[in-house]
């Protein structure tokens, strides 16, 4: 049974159940975390990237009353975000002044 299942989960509950601490293959579970890591890299690279191509996190006009957007300085948190995404998100700021409205860095869709 144990043959059928992919070699990262078969070595994952061997270390889980099996092996004491003093047994532990340091070189082989690290080799297991990183396969984990990249994966979740992995997934979380495809979500931006689709996001980013789909442009679902766009916005044209003011969310609250349908006005005219400015753009305005970004905030650290703004930054923050951007660096998290690896910079495939291109996070902005933008003002309403028709109704005082400060958005969450949503970049602008190209008219
Ligand atoms: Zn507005």
């Amino acid at each position: 049974m144990s043959e059928a299942l992919p070699a990262a989960v078969f070595n994952f509950i061997n270390f889980a159940t099996v092996m004491s601490p003093s047994e532990i293959d340091y070189k082989a579970l690290l080799q297991v975390i990183g396969q984990w890591v990249s994966v979740v890299l992995g997934i979380y690279l495809l979500v931006l990237i689709i996001l980013r191509v789909s442009g679902l996190y766009r916005i044209d006009r003011c969310p609250n009353c349908d006005g005219e957007l400015k753009r305005a300085q970004r905030t650290t948190a703004d930054r923050l975000l951007k660096s998290l995404s690896f910079n495939i998100l291109s996070l902005k700021r933008y003002r309403c002044y028709m109704c005082y409205w400060e958005g969450p860095a949503l970049q602008i869709r190209e008219m």
